[in-house]
């Protein structure tokens, strides 16, 4: 049986850029329900442990460096397969090899700074989603 929610942020430099209001416009025109939603800074501690999968990769430091440079946007989509669904809306890590009209092929800039995360797996979106929302915080 496949999950119903998925972990988004919208990214710093995308946040940066103005493009909050066109990803989330374009996330629900896709049928997503947004349930839970914050704007946050995340502190250095807080982006290593979110990305600590990658701590071994040679990109983790610049990772981290970029995820804590402004303020990102977080929130948790319901959608029937949302990991699936949402990666498909995506596109894949590298925004130049994305499809035309996916959300990282819009809106990313490098494959660093791609616009957006979304999970990977069913586990992980409830891993993510507990990382950033209490039970109160989700409608
Ligand atoms: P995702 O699931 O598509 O987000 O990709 P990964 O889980 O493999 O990587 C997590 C994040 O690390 C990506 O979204 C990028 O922001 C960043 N990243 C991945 N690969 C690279 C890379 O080769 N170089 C750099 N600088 N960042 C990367």
């Amino acid at each position: 049986m496949t999950g119903n929610i998925t972990l988004t942020m919208v990214k710093p430099l995308a946040v940066k850029q103005g493009y909050t209001g066109p990803i989330l416009a374009q996330i629900a025109e896709a049928g997503f329900r947004i349930i839970a939603l914050k704007y946050l800074r995340l502190s250095e501690a807080q982006a290593r442990a979110f990305y600590l999968v990658h701590k071994d990769r040679p990109f983790y430091n610049d990772l981290v460096r970029s995820m804590t440079s402004g303020p990102i946007v977080a929130a948790i989509l319901e959608k029937e397969n949302a990991v699936e669904a949402y990666r498909a809306l995506i596109g894949p890590t590298d925004p130049s090899k994305a499809p035309e009209g996916s959300i990282r092929k819009k809106f990313g800039t490098s494959i660093e700074a791609n616009a957006v995360h979304g999970s990977d797996s069913d586990d992980n979106a409830i891993t993510e989603s507990n990382f950033f929302f209490s039970q109160l915080e989700r409608l």
